[in-house]
């Protein structure tokens, strides 16, 4: 049996989670495992319940589960309120931080008749598979921040940026593994030429790069990198970087694929993993039924994999959300002519039913 906890939020967030449910249901029946769901208040809804964006039975709740499915968090109605209790703020980087998540992955994955929907020409994009894994609780957004005053009558800021040894090792050592279990390459991107974090990162990079000779690894410089991903992304397997790089690079790279109705992350780290589409709450959508819910269905695949050890199962949702694409359903975001139009339940019971 495993515990999950789940947090529907705000927006669509509570019309997609069901979604995801529904699949796991599907998971569990077809394997004979049982999901144990438990509900909690996240975002916006927690505030509007009980006065905090995050309260401390939420918490609770995570910290007793195996792992976390999120929906999405925040709208207008909130974007007043004191910075501490805005839902994202508020709730998301607190929890990150709580449940010790160093690890944020994103893949960019082109589904089957999709290729219109990015930006870039088919012979580029055709087969595209990539996961970004980004270091989440060190670097600049952690390090030391400071203001002063200079002598000229205006202002010095400081942002310090600082990574250690165990902090490198720990999020490369993840991202081999990881690696290892896909197409078993993978590209560190630093900033080597100038900073010197990064030549400690890349020479930690080379150090461990001996535990895994059946791993391909190489060194990519971050402006080099975010060039690369435009230009020839299918080079890439695996890219593991440091947190601002990879804030970056995970938006960059999930542009190449086209929807963000379509784009799971997970972020993992301590004992509990947290499961979430890439998108945010929609709110000019939410309430309508249009939602897409893949993304959050994707999510939950990745929880079997990465939480749960359960890669058979994941790839048999991934493999029905592409049986469903090719098959030509879709949601409004992604619908064109020729296609079935539906609504997110009947996208989430067919993806169930496939499975
Ligand atoms: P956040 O700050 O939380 O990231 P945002 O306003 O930047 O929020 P989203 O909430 O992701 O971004 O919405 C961006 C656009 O994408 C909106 O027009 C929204 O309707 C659309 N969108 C986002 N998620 C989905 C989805 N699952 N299905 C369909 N459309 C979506
Ligand atoms: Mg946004």
């Amino acid at each position: 049996m495993y515990k999950i906890a789940v947090l529907p939020g705000d927006g669509i967030g509570v019309e997609i989670v069901p979604e995801a449910l529904k699949v796991l249901q599907a998971i569990a029946l077809r394997f004979g495992y049982e999901f144990e769901f438990n509900e909690a208040l996240i975002g916006g809804a927690a505030y509007d319940a009980v006065g905090h964006p995050l309260p401390a039975e939420t918490l609770d709740t995570c910290r007793n589960s195996d792992a976390v499915l999120l929906g999405a968090i925040g709208g207008p109605k909130w974007d007043k309120l004191p910075v501490q209790l805005r839902p994202e703020v508020g709730a998301l980087l607190p929890l990150r931080k709580e449940l010790g998540l160093f690890a944020n992955l994103r893949p960019s994955v082109l589904f089957p008749g999709l290729v219109h929907a990015s930006t870039l020409k088919e012979e580029v994009i055709d087969g595209v598979d990539i996961m970004v894994i980004r270091e989440l609780t060190g670097g600049l957004y952690f390090g030391e921040k400071k203001r002063e005053q200079t002598s000229d009558g205006g202002q010095k800021a400081t942002d310090i940026l600082s990574y250690s040894t165990f902090e490198i090792e720990r999020i490369v050592r993840f991202a081999y593994e990881v690696a290892r279990k896909r197409g078993k390459k993978l590209c560190s991107v630093d900033k080597a030429n100038v900073l010197e974090s990064s030549r400690l990162w890349r020479e930690t990079v080379n150090k461990l790069a001996r535990d895994y000779p059946d791993v391909e690894t190489s060194h990519m410089y971050v402006d080099n990198c975010s060039m690369q991903l435009i230009r020839n992304p299918r080079q890439f397997d695996v890219i593991v970087t440091e947190n601002m790089f990879g804030d970056i690079l995970t938006d960059e790279a999930s542009m190449l694929t086209g929807s963000i109705g379509m784009l799971p992350s997970a972020s993992i780290g301590g004992e509990v993993g947290l499961y979430e589409p890439s998108h945010g709450s929609a709110p000019d959508i939410a309430g309508q039924k249009k939602a897409n819910p893949l993304a959050t269905i994707l999510s939950a695949a990745m929880m079997l994999r990465y939480s749960f050890d359960l890669e058979e199962e994941a790839r048999l949702i991934e493999q029905a959300v592409r049986t469903v694409m090719e098959e030509g359903y879709r949601t409004p975001d992604l619908m064109e002519e020729g296609k079935t139009l539906l609504n997110t339940e009947e996208i989430g019971d067919l993806v169930a039913a496939k499975i």
